[in-house]
């Protein structure tokens, strides 16, 4: 049987190496766009753009490690269409490749706005190259602005502000992250900025962006200009689906659907995990695409063993970080899908702890910063099936 992994990032990748460490001894090809050697996306809006760090990202793969598992790496290759009933793939020279499975990890890239842009200095951040032409931006001590003030918005704004400069995050709803986190959690968690000197502006629109070939500035639609000679629009990502386009598997705006076992209905021989897929999540009961760095991984075991006729590990809650201004925020479960039921400290104090419960009253979902016991208690306790006074009563120290 030859396997075909379309995507090379950490879904796809740790499928190829899981197959062989599950003993998979046939042809195994990985098909990426980039030219790059595959690395970790996590470190490019933390570590990477940090001053004084070595500009170098850690490799999900090598030439090396490569030639030992008897991969067929191919680099710089864009798939641009599926023809599922002849099992191929298209490329963009045109070249055909066959498969027997085709695992689906193209993951997203990063939103845009639906303003004109086209200026130099208005970046998105999402791949090597971004974050080495951000970091090359940064060292030109500019005036930044961030539209976005989600987790990749926010570190790139820790990242400056750690520099020493002048931020401005622009946001457009009146919490930021309260969509996720809630009213109540979102103001808490957001309040970091302000606290670290970058200016929160809520509820803006952008309209448009300053200057003629270089950036000079955000005008927002209530008529406020924020100057600024560096714009990073951090607005969350878009699956890259287009290349399914026509091939008739089930793919709509919010990615590639697929059951709980990866497969995509009515197309046996194929699987979607990672940043695009969309899944009945056998955990917290609803349909959910997870834009986790864990969850790709332990969707790429799942599916490998899927494909290795084993039972795969048994499913875990989404868990999520982001590091900001010197802070780990650690997020376990959908808090969406629960109440808040418990919060305890403070961004201004360094520690923090928020608990949501489902209608039982029994946990569901915890943010928590610097607290990384809090962590490993509410997994415990969810384990268990306690409840919010097991958790609560727990000693969880501040780190
Ligand atoms: C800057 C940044 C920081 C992050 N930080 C964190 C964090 O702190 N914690 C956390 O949990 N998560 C974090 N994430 C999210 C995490 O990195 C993603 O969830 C993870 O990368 C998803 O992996 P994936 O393989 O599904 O998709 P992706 O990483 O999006 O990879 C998809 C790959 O497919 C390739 N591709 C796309 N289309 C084609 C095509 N048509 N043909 C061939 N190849 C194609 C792309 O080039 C890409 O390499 C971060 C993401 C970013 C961008």
């Amino acid at each position: 049987m030859s396997i075909l992994i379309v995507g090379a990032s950490v879904a796809g990748t740790r499928t190829a190496i899981a197959l062989r460490q599950r003993g998979f001894t046939g042809p195994i090809t990985l098909v990426e766009s980039e030219e790059h050697w595959p690395y970790d996306k996590p470190p490019l809006s933390k570590d990477l753009l940090a001053e004084g760090h070595t500009p170098d990202v850690p490799r999900l793969l090598t030439p090396e490690l490569a030639a030992e598992l008897d991969l067929d790496v191919r680099l710089g290759v864009h798939v641009t269409a599926l023809d599922a009933a002849r099992q191929v793939v298209v490329t963009h020279t045109g070249e055909e490749i066959s498969y027997e499975r085709l695992v689906i990890a193209t993951g997203a890239r990063a939103r845009t706005l639906p303003v004109p842009s086209g200026l130099t200095g208005v970046h998105t951040l999402r791949t090597l190259d971004d974050s080495t032409a951000l970091r090359d931006a940064l060292a030109g001590k500019p005036r930044v602005a961030v539209v976005g003030a989600g987790f990749i918005g926010a570190e790139f704004a820790s990242a400056a502000r750690l520099r020493g400069l002048d931020v401005t995050v622009i946001e457009a709803l009146a919490v930021p992250m309260s969509p996720i986190l809630g009213d109540d959690v979102g103001r808490e968690v957001s309040s970091v900025h302000a606290l670290n000197g970058t200016e929160l502006v809520t509820e803006a629109r952008v309209e448009r962006f300053l200057g003629s070939a270089r950036v000079e500035g955000v005008a927002l639609a209530d008529g406020r200009a924020v100057p600024a000679d560096l714009v990073v629009v951090g607005v969350g990502a878009t699956p890259n689906t287009h290349w399914l386009e026509g091939s008739g598997l089930p793919v709509d705006h919010d990615g590639v659907h697929c059951t709980e076992r990866y497969e995509i209905p009515g197309f046996p021989s194929i699987f979607a995990i990672g940043d695009l897929a969309v899944r009945p999540h056998p955990l917290l009961g609803v349909r959910a695409r997870i834009e986790h760095w864990t969850s790709a991984g332990e969707q790429a075991d799942a599916v490998a063993s899927i494909l290795t006729g084993a039972e795969p590990p048994a499913p875990q809650l989404p868990y999520v970080w982001s590091d900001q201004y010197g802070s780990r925020i650690q997020i376990v479960g959908r808090p969406s899908l629960g109440e808040l039921a418990h919060r305890e400290g403070s961004m201004a104090e360094g520690h923090f702890r928020a608990v949501y419960v489902d209608t039982d009253d029994n946990p569901i979902a915890q943010v928590s910063v610097n607290n990384a016991k809090a962590v490993a208690a509410f997994r415990k306790i969810y384990r268990r099936g306690g409840s919010l006074t097991d958790l609560v009563g727990e000693q969880t120290p501040a780190r």
